[in-house]
């Protein structure tokens, strides 16, 4: 039989699971002005449920060891290292060029709006991330006088990056 009481409950359990930063900011700001309450409450809660933290503990130490936690947390770690990564070697850039008194520079976004107007493809060889890992390149070398400046970049991967060296060649899109 339909439960309403159950029912409602349960929708608001699924509310709360896809609004938990509202849910939260109602929390810290009730919390603020009825600090004593809450602390009261708390108090009150722990007593009556002497075991609770210890429940607490064992539920999120079974949910680290879950095939659902490790798939999030190796999604995570993975896209955060390839962001690191990738901003790493933006900043080795950056810092060789300065070093070199090149003129210009460009953000980390400005190369991420440029991958995508590429459509994340290699100039040259006309391949794809990810099947290909894209690379910075100088239309015309450093070596050559060209600049730094964004409109002096292109998207290359490693094996085209490596191949091209100090040579200015013509790219997918029209020659320089
Ligand atoms: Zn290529």
């Amino acid at each position: 039989m339909f439960n309403k009481k159950e029912h409602t409950k349960q929708s608001l359990r699924e509310w709360r699971k896809h609004n938990r930063e509202r849910v939260r900011m109602h929390e810290r700001r009730f919390y603020q002005n009825n600090k004593e309450k809450v602390l009261d409450w708390n108090r009150e809660f722990r007593k009556n449920h002497p075991d609770y933290d210890k429940k607490l503990y064992l539920r999120r130490k079974k949910y680290r060891q879950s095939l659902e936690y490790k798939v999030k947390r190796a999604t995570y770690d993975q896209k955060w290292s390839r962001t690191h990564r990738e901003y790493r070697n933006y900043q080795d850039m950056i810092r060789r060029m300065r070093l070199r008194k090149v003129k210009g520079s460009f953000t980390l976004q400005d190369w991420q709006d440029l991958k995508r107007e590429y459509n994340y493809t290699c100039s040259l060889c006309g391949r794809k991330e990810p099947e290909i890992k894209l690379t910075i390149d100088h239309i015309i070398p450093i070596s050559k006088g060209g600049t730094n400046e964004i409109k002096n970049i292109q998207p290359l991967c490693i094996n085209c990056n490596s191949k091209k060296g100090g040579e200015v060649l013509t790219n997918l899109y029209g020659s320089l």
